[in-house]
């Protein structure tokens, strides 16, 4: 089996969804599994709704209003008749949303946060099964949740394997399915997510449990290049790499594949291909094993809206086990992720990204024993195979914080 992946910019618009036509008519369709995300920016729009919800604001019902026109705005494109029967099916999806805003008891914001985000995904699966069925490519549609279970850690659910695989591996593995990306299932049946960006992932999870012979995710770039192209100029191509290489890419921020992506691949040999969903005949990225897979140029990742933290002790003493062990515990509270640390003899540096907005919470904590300070809103790049001319290139972006450098890979802080 093969399996695809189709991202919200690959879906945003309705000439979005009639491209997937094309893509499925050039590559063959047969014993292909696929998985969709939220169509464009909706994941942002429903937290919206989260947070209007939580916060009882007055705007909620213009949230709502506002992902359900964005839709159908879409199907209206997409099928001609005045009537249709996946009008229904979104009223349908809208009603339970509704159901669950007023039924909803609890007051745990990432358990509402999964509730409510995840209809994004079922509906622009719903949409797109439709679509294709009514254009010769007689599809099943599957409810994700029935399949990936997880634990009941919202906004960041961890993948029960033993679960995942057993249900998976019961897909009948002659046809064509379509189903959500960045939805789980906990095992009291609440929907959980894998965390944003995470239907990169859910590919893998079907590829792995699959057996597939591959896993293709289809980009709006030509495949892995050795920069962001929306930071960087002249980016290149890079056409094979190492599923190490792709790991430490994305690990250290290069948003084009969600870093969980790879492991579960590499551990059964699916070559992952990284395909532009507009040029067809392009080759793209083919990530597989292979150590001399190590690209020849220079890679530039970046990681913006960084914190900076500097932490030392208030007596000036020494910064040792003891108060690393301190300091992690409460990062970890918070949900802080650390990105890079290095440490002196009287302070410890630590760049963080806040993905839950506790940092203030986790200020307040750490400044009872130690003193603080901090620069919000840095960027931390990432060079991997450095060069002199590489990282003056990043030193010429503004000023260096904070310079650290092993074997190839420079990571610098700046303001
Ligand atoms: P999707 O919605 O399909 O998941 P994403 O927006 O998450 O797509 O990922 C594609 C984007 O990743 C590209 O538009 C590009 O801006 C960004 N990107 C970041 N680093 C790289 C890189 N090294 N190579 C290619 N694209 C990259
Ligand atoms: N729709 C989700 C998000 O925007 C998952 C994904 O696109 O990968 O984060
Ligand atoms: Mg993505």
């Amino acid at each position: 089996m093969k399996v695809f992946k189709f991202g919200g910019a690959s879906v945003k618009d309705a000439i979005g969804v009639k491209n997937i036509l094309k893509v499925l008519k050039n590559e063959g369709f047969e014993n292909t599994l696929i998985v969709i995300s939220a169509m464009g920016k909706m994941t942002n729009a429903f937290e919206k709704i989260v947070t209007a919800y939580c916060q009882k604001s007055k705007d909620l019902n213009q949230h709502i209003n506002y992902t359900k026109n964005y839709h159908l705005t879409i199907t209206t494109e997409l099928f001609n008749s005045k009537k249709h029967l996946i009008d229904t099916e979104i009223e349908t999806l809208f009603g339970h949303l509704s159901g669950f805003l007023i039924t909803n008891k609890s007051t745990d914001y990432n358990y509402i946060y999964d509730q409510i985000v995840g209809f994004g995904e079922l509906l622009s699966t719903k949409i797109i099964s439709f679509y294709l069925n009514e254009n010769n490519i007689p599809n099943n549609w599957i409810d994700v949740r029935d399949f990936i279970k997880t634990d009941a850690n919202y906004r960041d659910a961890k993948v029960d394997w033993e679960k995942t695989i057993t249900t998976i591996q019961r897909l009948d593995k002659n046809k064509l399915f379509i189903t959500q990306g960045f939805l789980g299932q906990s095992s009291n049946k609440n929907t959980t997510t894998l965390g944003r960006e995470g239907s990169d992932y859910s590919a893998a999870i079907f590829a792995y449990c699959l057996n597939a012979q591959s896993l293709t995710i289809w980009k709006d770039v030509e495949g892995v290049l050795n920069a962001d192209p929306r930071y960087f100029e002249n980016t290149q191509l890079l056409e094979q790499i190492s599923y190490n290489e792709a790991i430490e890419m994305a690990f250290y921020g290069a948003s084009v594949i969600h870093p969980k992506t790879l492991k579960p691949l590499e551990n059964k040999n699916i070559p992952l291909y990284v395909r532009s969903f507009d040029n067809l005949k392009n080759v793209g990225t083919t990530v597989s094993k292979g150590h001399y897979l190590v690209p020849e140029v220079s890679c530039f990742i970046l990681k913006q809206q960084q914190i900076l933290v500097s932490i030392s002790a208030k007596d000036f003493s020494f910064m040792v086990e003891s108060n690393l062990s301190d300091i992690f515990k409460v990062l970890h509270t918070f949900k802080l992720k650390v990105n890079l640390i290095q440490n002196s003899a009287l302070s410890f540096s630590v760049c963080i990204e806040d993905k839950f907005n506790n940092f203030t919470q986790f200020l307040n904590e750490i400044s009872l024993n130690y003193t603080i300070t901090y620069f919000e809103n840095v960027v931390l790049y990432t060079i991997r195979h450095a060069t002199e001319n590489a990282i003056k290139k990043i030193e010429q972006k503004g000023e260096t914080l904070l310079k650290q450098s092993t074997q190839g890979t420079v990571q610098l802080v700046i303001k």
